[in-house]
């Protein structure tokens, strides 16, 4: 299990908890001041029956605090993810894996290389859609397949909850970014589990070459603007090939393209999903 910097933050707060217990929340030097209390305690009062009865209710005071602490550090993200996990499946969404066990994952949202700079997906690794969404993607791996072994899907994101599009909603407010996350009142398809980010890649997992990174939000990735930008030498025609190449597999199993991000296909179109599926939580 990764030792995360929200699990640092958690043990520290819970190792202040404990000394405010151990009675020096008044001392940054909690270790050696706790250390000295406990001494002094002990020498001022310490009968030997009253240094044992003492000894007995410090070890069940600290005992119940510390097991606690234990139940909190290292329970407290891997039950985050089951449940999310669990809600996803519980709301009847598919783990892509278990239908198309070729195709590769890399959850963007699960790490921190994404614009946020932040995981917002936590220990999450595996992609989720609703079955329609996730027999079409399917489709669109077989069709890869057929036309170039060589390559594979790779998915950078796929069902989203809202409580995830909350924490990213907060993230981006009142900074540049804002306009690029949906608002999770009205939720966007990923909210829906009907749309699907993601790049072609070598078998090897080396993503092709799309002209721009994945959530770059700027013009150039925009599929408008990329006959100008071939003109312009902005893009070359091998950027552009591999573009149309994920657009033909991902339209051949019926998904649709957006003309604002080259990653981004919908399962379905936005007024379907809000009218046909709840919105994930
Ligand atoms: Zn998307």
């Amino acid at each position: 299990m990764e030792f995360t910097e929200k699990r640092k933050t958690l043990f520290m707060s819970s190792f202040t908890i404990y000394m405010y217990y151990a009675g020096e929340s008044d001392s940054l030097n909690f270790s050696r001041q706790g250390t000295k209390y406990l001494f002094r305690e002990l020498a001022e009062r310490g009968s030997p029956h009253y240094l044992h009865t003492m000894n007995i209710k410090y070890l069940l005071n600290h005992s119940v605090i510390i097991l606690s602490l234990v139940i909190l550090v290292y329970g407290q993200d891997s039950n985050l993810v089951q449940n999310l996990e669990q809600q996803l499946q519980h709301q009847g969404l598919v783990n892509i894996h278990t239908l198309t066990p070729d195709i590769l994952v890399d959850l963007k949202y699960s790490s921190t290389d994404n614009f946020l700079g932040a995981d917002t997906y936590g220990d999450l690794e595996n992609c989720y859609l609703q079955p329609k969404a996730a027999a079409m993607l399917d489709e669109a791996q077989k069709f890869l397949k057929r036309i170039h072994p060589e390559l594979t899907l790779l998915v950078y994101d796929g069902a989203r909850p809202r409580s995830v599009q909350r924490k990213m909603w907060a993230l981006v407010a009142g900074t540049p970014s804002q306009g690029y996350v949906a608002n999770p009142d009205r939720g966007s398809v990923h909210n829906f589990g009907s749309a699907v980010d993601l790049t072609l890649a070598t078998n090897a997992g080396a993503p092709l070459d799309m002209g721009t990174a994945f959530d770059y939000f700027g013009k150039l990735a925009q599929p408008r603007h990329e006959e100008r930008f071939l003109k312009e030498g902005k893009l070359t025609s091998g950027q552009i090939k591999n573009r149309d190449l994920l657009r033909q597999v991902m339209t051949h199993a019926g998904f649709q393209s957006i003309s604002i991000e080259w990653w981004h296909f919908n399962a379905v179109p936005v007024k379907v999903a809000r009218s046909k599926y709840p919105i994930i939580e």
